[in-house]
């Protein structure tokens, strides 16, 4: 007999069935055991009759969260114990058979619950137990579709994700990179990407036009709370697009999402304003300013773009000057001369996507004039031989025929967060790291054999065994 889902039991009332899934309750009561069923699709109510002994004393001793198979009847509740709770709660399965097909241990912590109370370390050690709570599923469900309503909507805006490499050589975004040692080149290095910046400028070179990835980016951050170490973006790169139609096409994008997938949500204002960066900081300090009338409301989405961001930033740190967003984005001129005499006047075809307070994207026209852009290096503070070394390739495709080209890359993990009422990011990712870039569940970072390192050609010198000294620390306590 074919296995059916929970939900799909309504349609089979006086008929014998078989499901599957995990015990999500039971409840004796006398010459009645009650077992809810749980699988992907709900809970079903089952029901074991004392006079069915076998199966009753298998019920009776059935662990919660155990994996069972079961056998039976699907009738109708008695009036008085209908359920409009849960979609099945008109009908419910009376047991003739039941296998146990995986016994479970008592659970580090209930899955039942919206789960916020539980020590957060705890649940991610445990995600797979953390993520069978209704709450971690509904969201995964929701990031599911999202993702899928904006591949829809691209491909019929005549859009084609392309996949681009996750080994690769370093792209400046402002983070430090994650590196990964060559066996076979010792000594050298592939970076992950911080973006896939480069790739899809070199997409444009290549003729594509209408590009887009759902892509993982990697940055190599200082411990944040609401940080991942990867995060996902929505990345799109296009071809002969002004400003104002990149903007066009988010702004339609997220309008329709919203309507289709949040119809509870209320967008503030359509279109979306457009601030610049210079209004924003006067009026509100702040370049994601939260424009949202009612800030306790939470189904108010406020979207705005902030554009005419300054090309530059002074780096007190560094002592030189830094791009705002990154040096691939187009100074609002092509004087080289005034770029690299006042870099502090020049502004960007820069864009920020804000939502609720938040920077949920950022992009920008590109700079296809090599010239400019080795001048932004300069400025930047690259010798001339650096320039050739780090983005020598990207200079040369650009001698080839380059169309003017810009983009933008919203980030899915924040949007989520906010369109679901999550506190943080974390909940909204399936394998979440801690703030400081852990994984828990399955305890990365984690040291190598010797013999990996040595055909690396790499050796770990002078760093103290973090895990010893920890040990230590406890054995002294
Ligand atoms: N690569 C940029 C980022 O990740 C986005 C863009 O300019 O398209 O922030």
């Amino acid at each position: 007999m074919k296995r059916i889902l929970s939900n799909e039991t309504i349609n089979y009332i006086g008929k014998e069935v078989k499901v599957c899934g995990w015990v999500n309750s039971i409840r004796v009561h006398g010459k009645i055991i009650f077992i809810d069923l749980r699988d992907i699709s709900g809970i079903l109510q089952v029901v074991f009759d004392y006079k069915n002994q076998e199966i009753y004393k298998i019920a009776e001793k059935v662990k919660p969260e155990s994996v069972i198979e079961l056998k039976g009847i699907i009738n109708e509740r008695p009036k008085n114990m209908i359920n409009l709770k849960i979609k099945t709660g008109e009908v419910e399965l009376l047991a003739k058979e039941i296998k146990i097909l995986s016994k479970a241990e008592t659970l580090p912590f209930s899955v039942e619950g919206d789960g916020y109370d539980i020590n957060e370390e705890k649940r991610m050690k445990y995600r797979y137990l953390d993520l069978r709570r209704e709450r971690m599923k509904r969201n995964l469900k929701t990031r599911f579709e999202v993702i899928s309503f904006m591949r829809d909507f691209l491909k019929k805006e005549g859009f084609i994700e392309v996949e681009t490499p996750i080994l690769t050589k370093s792209t400046p975004e402002g983070a430090r990179d994650f590196l990964v040692p060559s066996r076979l080149e010792k000594g050298k290095f592939y970076a992950l990407p911080q973006s896939p910046q480069q790739y899809k400028q070199l997409l444009m070179v290549a003729g594509l036009e209408k590009y887009f990835q759902i892509a993982r980016c990697f940055r190599d951050e200082d411990p944040r709370a609401d940080r991942q170490a990867e995060f996902t973006q929505l990345d799109i790169e296009t071809s002969f697009y002004s400003q104002e139609e990149i903007l066009d096409l988010i702004e339609r994008l997220y309008i329709s999402l919203v309507k289709e997938l949040f119809p509870e949500k209320k967008i503030q204002k359509i279109p979306f304003p457009r601030l610049t960066y210079k209004e924003v900081m006067e009026k509100y300090n702040s370049d994601k300013p939260d424009l949202r009338m009612d800030k306790n409301s939470k189904d108010e989405l406020a979207f705005a773009f902030i554009v005419d961001f300054p090309m530059f930033v002074w780096s007190e740190e560094e002592k030189r000057w830094d791009a705002v967003h990154h040096p691939f984005t187009r100074p609002q001129t092509d004087n080289i001369k005034e770029i690299k005499k006042n870099p502090e006047n020049i502004l960007a075809y820069q864009y920020d996507f804000v939502l609720n307070g938040y920077e949920i994207g950022g992009g920008s026209l590109r700079t296809y004039n090599p010239e400019v852009l080795e001048a932004v290096f300069e400025v930047m503070g690259h010798k001339k031989d650096e320039i050739k070394e780090k983005f020598g390739h990207l200079l040369k495709a650009f001698e080839y025929g380059v169309p003017p080209h810009g983009g933008i890359a919203p980030g899915i993990d924040r949007f989520l967060s906010i369109v679901l009422n999550e506190p943080n990011i974390r909940e909204v990712i399936a394998f979440p790291k801690t703030g400081d870039s852990r994984d828990l569940m399955m305890g990365a970072p984690d040291k190598v054999d010797e013999k990996q390192l040595k055909e690396l050609g790499l050796e770990i010198k002078g760093i103290k065994d973090k895990d010893k000294k920890d040990k230590k620390k406890k054995e002294k306590k």
